[in-house]
């Protein structure tokens, strides 16, 4: 009568029903995480009719529900960057006062001399912001209303609607009812690749034991900022602390934080088999950083509602106990307090598409270069305990193929969920990574529309030619 924990141990049969059709349009995306909000931007300025629905009440993903506001912290003074909307998003928050600048906030000469000498200030200004993922909850908003996309909060994906191999809408579920949206193209920006699961393309997901782990964050207030920098100067973490680099980076300057959940440890506070280590992204002159990224659990499947459920509760409590250690052992903690939990837990790894391109570890690395590029990346892996930062400048192509599913036309993914290997995803899943898939969908989307061809067969000259015009780096 019910799963339990993924083993089906009974099934009941539905009987048959009308579902009414909520709206229709030409392109459709499902999920308003960095890739799908890139998606539906890039779609609209192409200027065919575009919804964008989201399960959760707000846009952003992980980045307004996990309070990952880190989506440049790669940029380096060398750094080759993506162009696109990702530095639109940059540039917005900046002009709205909704993002941080921590760099530029670092009073201690010689912290900054270190900074200067790591390129992470040049000319006195940060390489880059943290976005305040609060504010980004209105500025995600703005983007989508300033680009005259038809958004719809509160609607959930359950199926997808295809005939003769070929998409032709959605299932959705909500307050409302359920309902369908018919659209010409559909893309995927669920980050769990639901809809391409719905349809029958094939994919690829680890067993859960080999998944990345997902991550309860957490915010802070009531901290005196100058004892904790202090603190972090006197104990500085490096991008060595928590992965394999290529040696160029062993040393640089991490926000990593480990000392005081360890101390917890051995004084019996925190079960000593509990993963907790932390990066800090960001204060501000409140007294808080806002966005603590520490709890990190492992086997859970993120497409198991039965784990889903268990690893929510399970890290909350441990956030309590994270909480309670830095406040104990902390330099500027002792006033502290629990401002804000993610109102979800944040998936790094999920379903991953077959496409029609498998992009690898050997193109990430090597700088790999493709006709059908739609976009470059940095060279940034992080994840499986590779740490490589893109100090130097070197860059990959992203080919099209890797957004373009097996068997389904009319359908396109962006986002984590695009195909790759393992070792590829520490690279592809990344926020700047997402934005190129997901804008390179978008226009793909609209311009096969435009001429009447599948997606798969879209004339990938004139999609390279509408997303340099908008400001897309290709090459
Ligand atoms: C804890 C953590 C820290 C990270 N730190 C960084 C970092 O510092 N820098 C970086 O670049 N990357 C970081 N990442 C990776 C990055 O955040 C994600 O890989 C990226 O956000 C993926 O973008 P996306 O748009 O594909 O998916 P998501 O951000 O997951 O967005 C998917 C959206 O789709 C919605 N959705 C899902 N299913 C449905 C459905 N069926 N119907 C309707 N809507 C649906 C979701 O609610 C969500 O809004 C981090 C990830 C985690 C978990």
């Amino acid at each position: 009568m019910f799963s339990y924990r993924g083993k089906i141990m009974n099934i009941i049969e539905e009987p048959s029903r009308k579902t009414p059709v909520l709206a229709e349009t030409d392109v459709l995306i499902v999920g308003g995480g960095p890739a799908g909000l890139s998606a539906s931007i890039a779609a609209a300025r192409e200027g065919v009719n575009t919804i964008l629905i989201e399960r959760y009440g707000c846009f952003g993903g992980v980045i307004t529900q996990a309070m990952i506001g880190t989506i440049a912290w790669y940029r380096y003074a060398k750094t080759v960057d993506a162009g696109g909307i990702g530095l639109e998003f940059e540039t917005l928050a900046k002009s709205m006062n909704g993002s941080i600048n921590i760099f530029g906030n670092v009073k201690n000469k010689d912290m900054v001399k270190t900074l200067e000498e790591e390129g992470l200030i040049v000319n006195g200004e940060p390489t880059y912001e943290v976005l305040d993922t609060e504010m980004f909850k209105h500025i995600a908003d703005k983007l989508v209303q300033d680009a005259n996309i038809t958004p719809l909060l509160h609607c959930s994906a359950v199926d997808a609607i295809i005939e003769n191999q070929t998409i032709k809408g959605i299932i959705t579920e909500s307050k409302s009812g359920r309902q369908a949206i018919l659209a010409k193209r559909v893309i995927d920006a669920t980050g769990d690749a639901d809809i391409a699961f719905h349809s029958g393309v094939p994919f690829r997901q680890s067993p859960k034991n080999e998944l990345m782990g997902v991550t309860v964050n957490w915010g802070c207030s009531g901290i005196n900022i100058g004892k904790f920098l202090m603190y972090v100067y006197l104990n500085p973490g490096s991008i060595g602390d928590w992965g394999e680099t290529t040696g160029k980076e062993e040393n640089s300057f991490s926000t990593y934080l480990v000392e005081p959940f360890n101390k917890a440890k051995e004084a019996g506070e925190i079960p000593k088999d509990v993963n907790i280590e932390s990066y800090w992204t960001n204060y501000t002159d409140a007294g808080e950083i806002t966005s603590f990224n520490g709890i990190h659990m492992k086997d859970i499947d993120p497409t198991n509602v039965w784990d889903l459920t268990q690893a929510e509760i399970e890290g909350r409590k441990r956030v309590l106990w994270a909480v309670n250690a830095l406040k104990k052992y902390t330099p500027g903690f002792k006033k502290a307090r629990l401002r804000t939990i993610g109102s979800s837990l944040g998936t790094r790894e999920s379903r991953k598409i077959i496409g029609e391109y498998e992009i690898t570890e050997h193109d990430i690395r090597n700088e790999a270069r493709f006709d059908n590029s739609i976009g470059i990346c940095p060279e940034f892996i992080d994840g499986y305990g590779i740490a490589v930062m893109p100090t130097t400048g070197r860059y990959f192509q992203v080919p099209y193929g890797i957004i373009v599913p097996q068997k389904i036309e009319n359908l396109l993914v962006a986002g984590r969920c695009v195909a790759g290997d393992k070792i590829s995803h520490a690279a592809t899943r990344q926020i700047c990574c997402c934005m190129v898939t997901g804008q390179g969908a978008g226009v793909a989307a609209a311009i096969s529309i435009k001429d009447n061809v599948s997606c798969r067969d879209v004339n990938i000259t004139k999609v390279q030619e509408a997303l340099k015009a908008q400001d897309v780096r290709i090459e």
